[in-house]
């Protein structure tokens, strides 16, 4: 280990010469990063090497969290906080004039998730580690990530995200692990003794190669493995010598066909594209996974009926529920148990999270499409279902209705939530509101029938990357206050109550936020030319672009206030910095315009000498970890303004809190339980209330046109969408226009803009008065220990897993 800079600075000289055949000065920036890398891989070798030995000689529970999805975000800097090595690798850097951020810099964000379910998985990974839990991820290495957003003359246009350009530094190939993945073919039944045996035929075998990223715990000796897999052909290269050219095309043909399958992250997170081909990726992961977890149980263990007490597999959404059937699969086809107790087994291992409620998220495949690409694991879940439903029917005799409605098949599609449900021991929604509209909402059938597996676990987030990591100033003043304690029980953060009305403390924490606005201000400076005032309120909203997320009640806000200081230009308001960042996915057609929409808001106002820059909007290009690092510590409010009901938790909203901003927000998802931590005053809540919109779902009785009728605000803004207000514009904003008045406003944008403008206005107000705003600022960080993942992991190796830290020394 690097105890002192001396031995860093040679060993860091060596690496290079050794790497590139260069002398220092003679290096870039990116061979430095990639030597700094591999240096820092080495050290945490050494753990993980002892980690994995001393797992596979007690031969106890290991968890596995499977997922679609892993948004890791820059790994250099983490890996270094959690060494203990951050500083001395930064002085000893200095001494040779290079900046360790210049080289954390050069990092891509490896773009393997598209926003909160992904950077969840990340989350509970740094957690498990550092809570000395062995814990793995397991995912796919997709060559493209999510795309690279520009956005050109405001739209938004899409670029591939080829975050593996130059390698990746953390990852390790493990070609000797490789295991075979079948698609395709048809199956034949033989009676053997008393023996149903199923032969898989004529099947497409694609090849699953692990690439192994260590997950190193907080200052501890625990390193964990998120083994990420890639597909590739079968096929060794010498066999393409003896073709034919008939067959040579083929071969050609089958080895693109494989290598797409880890080819490309799907970038929808609520609709699911490219159908097949994602179908596909399902199974390769959770085939690929299980096989792997099951030979290293073996290594392990003896009896196979063993397995679900010392395996514990997680499901993150419903993306790799076919482990279920799956498990069955290895189970009975490979290690011949039969059905009951294969069964038994697998609903003994597998649990499952749930992370949405909304309809069209809820993933449903087409009968045929699975039948046809995955004949055997299709005829398992059909048994599930017979057996299912004949239960279904002892207790519910005669109920056809209700059968039909929780059959895992029907309607010619497989209900993969359903699956989900039946197949596992436990199921979790994400915060206390998501969980109660599951158990009497959504799933309330499930519920009904099986209420001892629903359960809550509210999302975290890890505190060593959003705060220790993103905002080390403040990471410093709060461990000068209170000591470190807070970084290993992040509950102690509490502490800080003592100092909440202090006013030197006040003032320090104030200064601290305003350096962190100075340094975002600077970046939009230099990246967009756009001067923003560092005393300007930054009023934020960064998370993916949808429609029930609303950011388009904010850009109507904006729209409002520019029409008001368009009317009365001494308009006496604190000036205002709106900040904007959001990926629509590509087919999503709503979200791209209300992306033009803000961007042609912000031009508009941007550009407007008449205000005196009283307001700016920017909307940040990109959005994804690297920039919600460096835009959450400088933010003064973090809007979470999501329709009531629909957002199952969010995540941002806890990041915000954690960095000092106060939540703008509704009573959704973990907003509800940020307002119970901080009490009413020390948080902006506005809108309808879950009840209330589920009530007018279910009944009705709104109608947006009264209010376009009614509220003379409104009406102005939804004229100015398309009476040709945005002047140069050739594009009209009818789309915008039409889903508000003629398609009633799905997400209750008219019904809660009063509401909202009021919360804007009281901002306005409570902002002028400093001390008072810098204690509830104080008073939101100290709340916010709970709000940590580790919180989160702690609840679920308990509540769920049963699952014991294994010291590593
Ligand atoms: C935290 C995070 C999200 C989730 O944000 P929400 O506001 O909860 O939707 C999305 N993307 C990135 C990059 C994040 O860090």
């Amino acid at each position: 280990m690097f105890t002192n800079k001396e031995s860093f600075k040679s060993a860091f000289l060596e690496r290079l010469e050794n790497m590139y055949g260069k002398n220092i000065n003679e290096t870039t920036t990116i061979e430095q990063y990639m030597a700094l890398g591999s240096l820092v891989k080495e050290q945490i070798n050494k753990n993980w090497i002892l980690t994995k030995k001393i797992y596979r000689e007690r031969g106890e529970k290991q968890v596995y969290y499977l997922s679609m999805e892993f948004l890791l975000g820059k790994m250099l800097g983490m890996n270094l906080i959690n060494l203990g090595i951050y500083e001395v690798i930064e002085e000893g850097l200095k001494d040779l004039r290079i900046s360790l951020s210049d080289l954390e810099q050069q990092e891509p964000d490896p773009g393997l998730g598209n926003g909160g379910l992904g950077r969840l998985a990340a989350c509970l990974l740094d957690s498990m580690a550092s809570l000395h839990l062995p814990g793995h991820g397991c995912g796919i290495r997709y060559k493209y990530g999510l795309f690279e957003q520009k956005i050109m003359d405001g739209y938004q246009v899409e670029l591939p995200d080829y975050w593996l350009r130059e390698g990746n530094v953390w990852e390790v190939r493990r070609s000797d692990k490789a295991v075979e993945v079948r698609f395709e073919g048809n199956i034949w039944v033989e009676k053997v003794g008393e023996r149903l045996v199923f032969h898989h035929e004529n099947f497409e075998s694609v090849l699953a190669v692990p690439y192994d990223i260590p997950i190193p715990g907080y200052k501890n000796k625990t390193v964990n493995t998120l083994r990420l897999w890639s597909a590739e052909s079968a096929i060794k290269d010498f066999d393409f010598q003896c073709l034919n050219n008939r067959d040579y095309q083929k071969i050609v043909e089958y080895k693109r066909s494989t290598e797409a399958i880890s080819e490309f992250l799907y970038p929808d997170d609520s609709k699911e594209e490219g159908r097949i081909l994602r179908l596909k990726q399902q199974y390769f992961l959770v085939s690929a996974g299980l096989q792997s977890i099951i030979r290293s149980y073996k290594k392990r263990h003896q009896n196979i009926k063993d397995f679900p007490n010392k395996v514990a597999i997680h499901i993150n959404d419903t993306h790799p529920v076919l482990a279920i059937p799956e498990l069955m699969r290895i189970l009975m086809d490979e290690e011949g148990l039969e059905w009951d107790e294969a069964w038994s087994i697998t609903t003994r291992t597998i649990s499952y999270t749930n992370h949405t409620t909304l309809q069209e998220a809820l993933e449903r495949w087409p009968i045929d499409m699975m039948k046809r690409l995955l004949p055997r694991i299709y005829m398992i879940i059909e048994e599930i279902n017979e057996r299912f439903c004949r239960e279904l029917w002892n207790k519910y005799p005669g109920e056809w209705g209700l059968i039909h409605e929780m059959a895992i098949i029907a309607d010619g599609q497989v209900k993969m939530a359903h699956l989900a449900i039946v197949g596992s021991y436990q199921v979790n929604g994400v915060s206390k509101i998501h969980t109660e509209i599951l158990k009497k909402q959504v799933m309330k059938n499930f519920y009904n029938y099986f209420p001892y597996k629903f359960h809550n676990k509210t999302n975290g987030i890890t505190h060593r990357r959003w705060l220790l990591k993103a905002n080390p100033l403040l990471a410093k003043l709060i461990s000068d206050a209170i000591g470190t304690n807070w970084i290993e029980h992040p509950t102690d953060l509490n502490y800080l109550l003592n100092y909440a009305k202090d006013p030197s403390f006040q003032e320090r924490i104030s200064r601290v936020k305003r350096q962190n606005k100075i340094s975002l201000s600077n970046y939009i400076k230099e990246k967009y030319h756009i001067a923003v005032d560092p005393d300007s309120i930054f009023d934020v909203q960064v998370k993916r672009l949808h429609a029930y997320k609303r950011q388009l009640l904010n850009v109507f806000h904006i729209m409002d206030l520019y029409n008001r200081l368009k009317e009365n230009p001494n308009l006496d308001i604190v000036p205002r910095t709106f900040i904007f960042g959001a990926k629509a996915a590509p087919a999503y057609f709503l979200a791209k315009r209300i992306i033009k929409l803000i961007n042609t808001v912000a031009s508009l106002v941007n550009n407007d000498s008449t205000i005196q820059g009283k307001i700016r909007v920017i909307f940040v290009e990109n959005y994804g970890v690297s920039l919600a690092e460096k835009i959450i510590p400088a933010a003064d409010i973090g809007q979470q303004i999501s329709t009531a009901s629909k957002e199952a938790s969010g995540t941002g909203n806890m990041k915000f809190m954690m960095n000092g901003a106060l939540t703008l927000g509704t009573l959704d998802g973990a907003n509800i339980e940020i307002k119970d931590e901080v009490g009413e005053d020390n948080i902006f809540i506005f809108g309808l209330t879950p009840q209330e919109v589920l009530d007018y779902y279910q009944y009705g009785g709104y109608r947006a046109r009264d209010l376009y009728q009614s509220d003379p605000r409104l009406r102005k803004i939804l004229d100015q969408l398309i009476d040709g207000f945005f002047l140069k514009e050739v594009v009209d904003f009818k789309f915008i226009y039409y889903s508000l008045l003629q398609e009633n406003d799905e997400f209750f944008v008219l019904k809660d803009f009063a509401s909202y403008a009021d919360a804007q206005k009281r901002i306005d107000q409570f902002y002028k008065d400093q001390e008072s705003w810098i204690e509830k600022s104080i008073i939101n960080i100290a709340h916010s220990g709970i709000f940590s993942s580790d919180r989160t992991i702690l609840e679920y190796a308990s509540g769920t897993w049963e699952v014991r830290p294994i010291f590593i020394s």
